[in-house]
């Protein structure tokens, strides 16, 4: 086979899908969209000419979101999906250089560095989940490249203190661009825009597949001076996101007021999945600010295999480093989290848990 050999000692993507009546193992909402802004988004596509490239970049959809964040819309990058924007970054940026992130955190960063080839960095969170500053400074020093701190941080649910991203910015001068995904902002209530308009290397990265419940339509988009946008939209393919994504995200855009209180509702199932999960034994759940719980139990795998057994599907993350016994729990609709819990407590008491 002609494949590079990197690339074939990549790991693949680690996702198992499950067709679990309460499927709460991939962070999405569990509503489809409301309906009134669904028909807005089917009457957007049956006035889209189908048969016509879209713009080549959406600047409609880029004007809708530099007016949601209060951004110069020349500075907002859309993409298909994040991961797209994220992939981007390492083209651009990570592609003789490095790419520095943490461990555990998202694993596209790493995924995309060992498939391009970038010089790969990893280092591991605090016992605490927090931002390893000092070595990440250190890895920095005479190097070049792009560092992807997720804020909220995922797979761990905190939020790093916006000191930590400053001082990586005090030392990323023109070597480093600062990626600071923000996936799960909403749900946390945490912005860094005013650190990516005093510096010139940061951008954050964003996505519609959470709070706005939009993951099938895979739109993502970053926020970032003019200047950098231009570079970083010579990473994309061109003509990649579909008129008919730019559609459903503009028809999103136009009814912001579902996504407020999804994300209330977000928050209180979040808080309750923490509160439960606390009370069942030998269960440890971490405080989150985002939309999933992570907690560690005495057998992730047999928890989990209790829970699909009970049609519940959430995420294994004993792989990860640092993670032994994780599992992570998406907050889902208030029935969801009462029958999560009810199945955790039955698998618990059938000792599976302490066994
Ligand atoms: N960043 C983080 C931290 C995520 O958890 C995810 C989704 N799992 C993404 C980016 C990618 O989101 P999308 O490609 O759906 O926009």
């Amino acid at each position: 086979m002609s494949i590079r050999a990197s690339v074939r000692a990549l790991a693949r993507y680690h996702f198992t899908p499950r067709t679990s009546s309460v499927k709460l193992d991939q962070n999405e909402s569990p509503f489809d969209l409301p309906d009134a802004v669904k028909a807005a988004a089917l009457e957007r596509l049956r006035s889209t000419a189908w048969q016509r490239y879209p713009e080549l970049h959406p600047r409609s959809l880029e004007e809708a979101l530099a007016q949601r964040h209060d951004w110069d819309p020349d500075g907002v990058v859309v993409t298909n999906g994040s991961n797209v924007l994220l992939q981007a970054l390492v083209i651009v940026a990570g592609i003789g250089q490095a790419v520095l992130t943490v461990t555990p955190t998202f694993q596209v960063y790493g995924m995309q560095a060992r498939l391009l080839g970038a010089e790969l960095i990893e280092l591991p969170l605090d016992d605490a989940f927090a931002l390893p500053v000092r070595p990440l400074l250190d890895a920095m020093s005479g190097r070049r490249g792009v560092v992807f701190v997720a804020n909220p941080a995922a797979p761990t649910g905190n939020v790093h203190p916006s000191e930590a991203l400053q001082a990586l910015l005090d030392r990323a001068g023109s070597d480093w661009l600062v990626v600071i995904d923000e996936a799960y902002a909403d749900f946390a209530g945490v912005d860094h825009r005013d650190l990516v308009a005093r510096y010139p290397q940061a951008l954050i990265v964003r996505t519609l597949s959470k709070a706005f419940g939009l993951a099938g339509a895979r739109v993502g988009y970053g926020l970032m001076r003019a200047e950098l946008a231009s570079e970083v939209r010579k990473g994309l393919l061109p003509f990649s996101l579909s008129s008919l994504q730019t559609a459903v995200a503009l028809a999103a855009l136009d009814h912001p007021r579902y996504i407020e209180e999804r994300v209330a509702l977000a928050r209180r199932e979040r808080d309750r999945l923490v509160e439960g999960l606390a009370a069942v034994p030998g269960v440890e759940p971490f405080p989150s600010r985002t939309n999933f719980v992570l907690f560690r139990a005495p057998n992730a795998e047999r928890v989990h295999r209790g829970l699909l057994e009970r049609d519940v599907a959430i995420r294994r993350q004993d792989h990860l480093p640092g993670l032994e016994g994780c599992l992570r729990v998406t907050a889902g609709a208030p029935d969801e989290t009462d029958a999560f819990l009810d199945a955790m407590r039955e698998v618990a008491a059938t000792e599976v848990v302490g066994g």
